[in-house]
């Protein structure tokens, strides 16, 4: 344990990392990617839980957007984050790591309900925890949801995998070639220049709880264990 820099950290998957290259749907062998680095992770000895997104299923915005009550398409979106907590649960468990899914939402026959107290004792005893459906509220986001359960859990670090992308820019480096990277920044920058990490909501709550923050990018394999063990790549938010 002596390399490790984060003893307990809260992950951040967007929907997306376990969507093929169509962004959309459940895939697998994507899937298998991931919980091959996590298992990696986890070996270390470092106690893991999860936030699962759902953006690869639904967006509440999106459906509120096209008429639908926003609540209704927000309950939709987190129905979304417990198909993917599952996917995800079956890949880790199939190669040899221990896990629990625990939902916002109760849903006894497929997961455990989320309970904060049980949640550390799976950690504690090496099992990763996959949190799901959110904050179990609409209007808020998987962001928010990582912000609220690393509070909870006293977690040392956000960990926020990005798809493609190495840190946080000055604008959409896929867009705009003159975006220059941060290495490091606040919550209160983030919130204030408007950058597109996580939403105000997350950011403030992050802040105000002291929670740092790692963006990475998780498409370059090894970066989950890198960061863990304390070597500066991407962005780091602290204070
Ligand atoms: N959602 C919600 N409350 C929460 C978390 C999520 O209503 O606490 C809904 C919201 O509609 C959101 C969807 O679930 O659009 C999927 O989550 P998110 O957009 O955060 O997923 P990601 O972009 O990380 O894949």
């Amino acid at each position: 344990m002596s390399d490790i820099k984060y003893k307990r950290v809260v992950m951040k998957l967007s929907g997306e990392a376990l969507a093929g290259d169509a962004g959309q749907g459940i895939n697998p062998p994507e899937i298998r990617k991931v919980a091959e680095e996590i298992k990696e992770v986890h070996d270390l000895g470092v106690e893991i839980a999860i936030v699962v997104g759902g953006g690869n299923m639904w967006r509440g915005e999106a459906g509120a957007q096209m008429g639908m009550e926003r609540a209704q398409a927000d309950y939709i979106g987190m129905l979304g984050t417990v198909m993917n907590a599952l996917a995800l649960q079956d890949n880790l468990e199939s190669i040899g790591v221990p896990t629990r899914v625990q939902t916002a939402i109760e849903m006894r026959q497929v997961a455990e309900p989320y309970i904060r107290r049980k949640a550390m004792r799976h950690l504690e005893k090496g099992r990763i925890v996959i949190f799901a459906a959110g904050t179990g509220s609409p209007y808020f986001s998987t962001d928010t949801t990582s912000a609220l359960r690393a509070s909870e859990i006293n977690a040392d670090v956000i960990l926020m995998a990005k798809n493609g992308v190495d840190g946080v820019y000055s604008a959409d480096p896929r867009k705009d070639k003159n975006a220059v990277k941060y290495d490091t920044l606040t919550h209160m920058e983030i919130i204030n220049k408007g950058l597109q990490v996580m939403d105000t909501t997350a950011s403030s709550l992050s802040m105000d709880n002291n929670i740092p923050l790692v963006v990475f990018n998780m498409n370059e394999r090894g970066n989950i264990k890198k960061v863990v063990q304390g070597e500066v790549i991407g962005t780091t938010v602290e204070g």
